[in-house]
């Protein structure tokens, strides 16, 4: 009898082990090779959430002949580990560069898990996106991923980059290129683009979005805008945004289309003396081409606020 309990309990735990240890963050999501050297990983376009456990962005990398560059390796320790773990299916080659887009935590918290695997890792990201991160923004993105997705987040510490980027600077990586792209305010106040050149691969960082409604609590509308105009200007013919599918500068027109019938509708509305809550169902009449975007009516609300406050500030 005591026999059989303990093989139960044996055999409990393994099941109990294996069930933990199959299931990974990113096993739904395949490697996606948008350009010879570069390859994307779409997430999924929700909010972070116990069902997708913090992944919900879109990491890229880049393969070079001698080794990994990794672009926004996702929202905690675990998805940065999941990441490498990816990569390790596509290259044997050490990752030896991070480039962070900006200071939300569902873009670089992730760095730790890298870090963990490769430590000579150089991370980089805007200087304003080091500071902010470093003044408490890392601190309070840790605790909402972790109450979020209700612990599957748990020890996420932030390793924050170091090097700080210019705009319009060129790093060279073996025998890739990267140009990195700032605004002083865009998305936020901390947003960097980062053109692939030999690929004319772009990561836009939440500088975009694609089937997926934006935030843009810390960022501005005219802001936007200008650095959708920036990346249009470019030789680009592969856009990855911050969130959703990726494609090519339609992705760009799109995005800056939807922000704009926002912004000059509240323009016009307010200039009628219209409310925020008067504009939304007119604001929203207008943006039929977007309604089945992720958290449509969960955000569009706010979004108007927003863009009154910038039009009345203007
Ligand atoms: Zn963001």
């Amino acid at each position: 009898m005591k026999k059989i309990s303990l093989i139960f309990i044996i055999l409990f735990l393994f099941t109990n082990l294996f069930a933990k240890e199959s299931g990974g963050i990113m096993d739904d999501f395949k490697a996606k090779q948008v350009a010879e050297h570069t390859w994307v990983i779409l997430g999924p376009t929700g909010e972070p959430s116990v069902a997708n456990r913090g992944f919900m962005n879109n990491p890229a990398f880049v393969i070079t002949d001698k080794s990994v560059i990794v672009f926004d390796p996702g929202s905690s320790k675990q998805v940065g580990e999941a990441l490498v773990k990816k990569i390790r299916k596509h290259t044997d080659k050490p990752i030896t560069h991070i480039f962070d887009s900006h200071v939300h935590g569902d873009h670089w918290l992730g760095n730790q898990g890298i870090k963990k695997a490769f430590p000579k890792v150089k991370i980089y990201a805007h200087p304003v996106m080091i500071e902010e991160a470093r003044a408490g923004e890392a601190e309070s993105w840790i605790k909402l991923m972790d109450k979020l997705t209700e612990g599957a987040t748990a020890g996420t510490e932030a390793v924050i980059p170091e090097n700080q980027l210019k705009d319009g600077e060129q790093i060279k990586i073996d025998n890739i290129t990267i140009k990195s792209h700032l605004s002083e305010i865009a998305h936020t106040k901390t947003d960097a683009m980062f053109e692939i050149m030999q690929d004319k691969v772009l990561v836009t960082g939440d500088n975009a979005f694609n089937n997926r409604m934006p935030r843009l609590d810390d960022g501005s509308y005219k802001g936007n805008m200008k650095a959708i105009d920036t990346a249009l200007a470019l030789d680009v013919s592969v856009v990855i945004p911050g969130h959703g599918e990726t494609g090519g500068k339609e992705v760009l027109t799109n995005f800056k289309k939807f922000l704009s019938t926002i912004y000059t509708n509240v323009q016009s509305l307010l200039n009628e003396d219209m409310e925020a809550f008067e504009m939304k169902p007119l604001i929203i009449e207008k943006l039929q081409d977007y309604k089945n975007w992720d958290n449509f009516d969960g955000a569009i609300g706010k979004l108007i606020s927003i863009a009154v406050l910038e039009v009345e500030n203007e």
